[in-house]
């Protein structure tokens, strides 16, 4: 999973940081701080990070199938 914020829509809320603290952390001058490729296990909190940001400024990718679905089609 790729999960990137627009440092430039946010605005510190910490919304995230409450949905997904495995992620989202503020550091010691309160810059929001994260990871940036998490595992995939924490995809739904990531993704409920995303979805209460007031700015909107979080964008979740998650990681392509494993599965080579061109083989895999019969
Ligand atoms: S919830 Fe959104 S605006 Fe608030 S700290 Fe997180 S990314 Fe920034």
């Amino acid at each position: 999973m790729q999960i990137t914020v627009d440092m430039n829509l946010c605005e510190s809320h910490g919304q995230c940081v409450f949905a997904a603290p495995e992620v989202f952390s503020f550091d010691d001058e309160d810059y929001l701080v994260y990871d940036a490729a998490p595992s995939d296990a924490l995809l739904d909190k990531a993704e409920k990070a995303a979805a209460v940001c007031p700015a909107r400024a979080i964008t979740v990718t998650p990681a392509p199938s494993t599965t080579d679905d061109t083989t895999a089609a019969r």
